[in-house]
C-alpha cells in the first residue's frame, strides 16, 4: 500500500479537457494526460484491500492495487511490467474503457472509487515516454502458423500471445487499415489513431505479418485459410447492425450508426471512400439508442455542427445511484453522462420510435414517436402521448445482431449459438482446429472483453497445438512470477 491514508485525504480527480465549445472544434482526444504528481496522488488513494474486488470487477483480471502502489513509489517500470502481465493493450482500455474496475473498487462504497482507469493509462503513456515499450525481436520460432481473421482487439491481443511464445502469426483484415472497431467505430475525440498505429506497428517490428484489403470468405475462402494453418481464429466481431423495421425506413436520411462513424473516423485519418457523405451539418439530427455508439453520433454531430441533436432510449431513466437491486461490486446500473452529451443534446427517455416521416422526394423530414411506460417487464405505450420530431439525418445505433455468417457458414460448418454468435465454448468450434473470440462469440461487448477473450482463445489454441502452454490462464499469478525473477 502506498499511503496508508492516502485514501482519506484525497479526492478523485480525473484528468481536465477543453471546455465543450473548444473541444468540439476539433477531433483530438478530450482528456489532458495526467500530470505525474496527480497520477500519484490518485494511486494514493488506493486501500490496498485485503480481497481486491477490483481484479474481479476487470475481465483482464489486473494487478490493481499492485500497480497503484507501484506508481505512488515512483516505481515506474515495475507499474508497467506488473500491467502489461494482464493487459496486452492498456493504452486502448486507459481511454475508453467503462472501468468496470471501478464499479467492484472497494473505496467506491461510500467514497468515488480509485481513477484506475486514468493511472492505467498513465502508466503506459509514461512507459513509452521512458523508452520501455520496445519491440522484442529476439523471438524463437517453433515452425507453426496461425491464421487470424479480423484486427479488432480479439485478434490483435491473440495474436500478440501468439507471437510471444513463437507461433508465425498472420492477421487477414478487410479493410485498408489494422484496428477493428478501435480505428473505424470509436471516434478520435475518444481513442486518436495515433495510439492504436503505435501498438500495430510494434507487432509488426515483432514478427507479426498483417495481410490488409483481404476478405476471407472472398480473397481467400475459409477452409483454404484452414488447410494454409496450423489453426486459425476468426475474430470477425459482431457487425451485423439491428434495424429498425418501421413505416419510413427506406427514407434517405435514415443510416446504420456505423456508417456515420466509420465515414468520419475516416476523413479524419484522410482513408478514402467510396460512399455518398453522410453529414450532420446544419440538420436536425436524431439518435435512436441511448448507449455509447449513440453517444458517440452525438460527439460526430456536434463536431459536424448539428442544428440540433436528440437522443431516444426506449428503457426508462436510470436511477442517479444503485439500486437496491444492483449492489456494489456488481457493475453500476447507474444514469451515465459521457463526454459527447456534455457537449450538448437533449436525452429522452421511455420513448418508442414508431414512423419516420418523409417528403414525396423520399428524403425524411420528421419521426413519430409515443411514450411507453414498462411495467412487470413489459412495455406499454401511453395513450395520447405521440409527437413529431423534426429530423433529417436519422441515426440507428440499436446494437449489433451478430457477426457475418454467410461466408462462415457456407465455407466452414462451424456452429452457431441461439443468438447467432460463434459456437465455441471454451474458443473452440466443433472444427478442431477452428477457434472464435470477441464479438463474434460473446455477441457484441467491450475491448476489454475483446483482450481477455483473445488471450484466452490463444491459450487454447497453445494447448491444443502443443499439448502444453506457459500462456497465462485469466488472473492466474503472474504477479508472483514477476516477483521471484
Ligand atoms: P471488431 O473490433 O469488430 O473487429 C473485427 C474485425 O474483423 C474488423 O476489423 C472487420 O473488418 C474484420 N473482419 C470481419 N470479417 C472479416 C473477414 N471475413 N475477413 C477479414 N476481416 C474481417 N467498447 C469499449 O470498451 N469502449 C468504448 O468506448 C466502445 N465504443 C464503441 C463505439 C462503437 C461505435 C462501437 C460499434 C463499439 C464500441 N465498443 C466500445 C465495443 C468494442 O469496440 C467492441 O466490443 C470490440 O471492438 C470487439 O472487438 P473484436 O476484435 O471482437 O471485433
Amino acid at each position: 500500500m502506498g499511503k496508508i491514508d492516502g485514501f482519506m485525504k484525497v479526492d478523485r480527480h480525473l484528468p481536465s479537457s477543453e471546455e465543450p465549445a473548444t473541444r468540439i472544434e476539433n477531433y483530438k482526444e478530450i482528456f489532458k494526460p495526467h500530470d505525474e504528481k496527480l497520477t500519484k496522488e490518485q494511486a494514493s488513494r488506493c486501500m490496498d484491500c485485503g480481497v481486491p474486488f477490483c481484479h474481479n470487477g476487470c475481465p483482464l483480471g489486473n494487478f490493481i492495487p499492485d500497480f497503484n502502489e507501484a506508481v505512488y513509489n515512483n516505481q515506474w517500470d515495475k507499474a508497467v511490467e506488473l500491467l502489461l502481465a494482464t493487459n496486452n493493450f492498456p493504452e486502448f482500455t486507459g481511454r475508453i474503457c467503462p472501468a468496470p474496475c471501478e464499479g467492484s473498487c472497494v473505496l467506491g462504497i461510500n467514497k468515488p472509487p480509485v481513477a484506475i482507469e486514468h493511472i492505467e493509462k498513465s502508466i503506459i503513456e509514461k512507459a513509452y515516454d521512458m523508452g520501455l515499450i520496445k519491440p522484442n525481436k529476439s523471438i524463437h520460432r517453433n515452425g507453426m502458423t496461425v491464421g487470424i481473421v479480423g484486427s479488432g482487439p480479439a485478434g490483435l491481443a491473440a495474436a500478440d500471445q501468439l507471437n510471444k511464445v513463437g507461433y508465425l502469426v498472420i492477421v487477414y483484415e478487410r479493410e485498408q487499415e489494422i484496428g477493428g472497431l478501435l480505428r473505424f467505430g470509436i471516434p478520435d475525440f475518444k481513442l486518436e489513431k495515433e495510439v492504436v498505429s503505435r501498438r500495430v506497428n510494434l507487432l509488426a517490428e515483432e514478427g507479426i505479418e498483417f495481410k490488409t484489403a483481404t476478405e476471407i470468405g472472398k480473397d481467400i475462402s475459409f477452409s483454404a485459410l484452414r488447410s494454409k494453418h496450423d489453426a486459425i481464429l476468426l475474430a470477425t466481431g459482431s457487425t451485423v447492425p439491428r434495424n429498425l423495421s418501421i413505416p419510413g425506413r427506406e427514407f434517405s436520411g435514415v443510416h446504420f450508426a456505423m456508417e456515420f462513424l466509420t465515414q468520419q473516423n475516416k476523413r479524419v485519418s484522410a482513408i478514402p471512400f467510396n460512399e455518398v457523405d453522410i453529414l450532420a451539418t446544419g440538420k436536425d439530427v436524431v439518435v435512436i439508442g441511448g448507449g455509447d455508439t449513440g453517444s458517440d453520433c452525438i460527439g460526430t454531430s456536434n463536431r459536424h455542427k448539428a442544428r440540433s441533436i436528440v437522443q431516444f432510449e426506449v428503457m426508462p431513466t436510470p436511477p442517479s445511484s444503485r439500486s437496491s437491486a444492483n449492489p456494489w461490486p456488481e457493475y453500476p446500473l447507474v444514469l451515465r453522462t459521457s463526454s459527447s452529451h456534455d457537449e450538448g443534446c437533449d436525452r429522452t427517455w421511455s420513448i418508442l420510435t414508431k414512423e419516420f416521416i418523409g417528403n414525396a422526394d423520399g428524403v425524411i423530414t420528421g419521426i413519430k414517436t409515443v411514450q411507453v411506460k414498462w411495467e412487470e417487464g413489459q412495455m406499454i405505450e401511453v395513450p395520447n402521448s405521440e409527437k413529431i420530431y423534426p429530423c433529417d439525418l436519422a441515426l440507428l445505433a440499436i446494437g449489433f445482431v451478430h457477426t457475418e455468417q454467410e461466408h462462415i457458414k457456407s465455407q466452414l460448418q462451424v456452429g452457431f449459438d441461439a443468438r447467432g454468435n460463434i459456437d465455441a465454448n471454451n474458443y473452440q468450434t466443433k472444427l478442431k482446429n477452428v477457434f472464435a473470440a470477441g464479438d463474434n462469440r460473446r455477441g457484441q461487448s467491450l475491448v476489454v472483453w475483446a483482450i481477455s477473450e483473445g488471450r484466452e482463445a490463444a491459450r487454447q489454441i497453445d494447448l491444443f497445438l502443443r499439448d502444453e502452454t506457459d500462456l497465462p490462464i485469466k488472473s492466474k499469478s503472474e504477479y508472483d512470477l514477476i516477483n521471484t525473477q
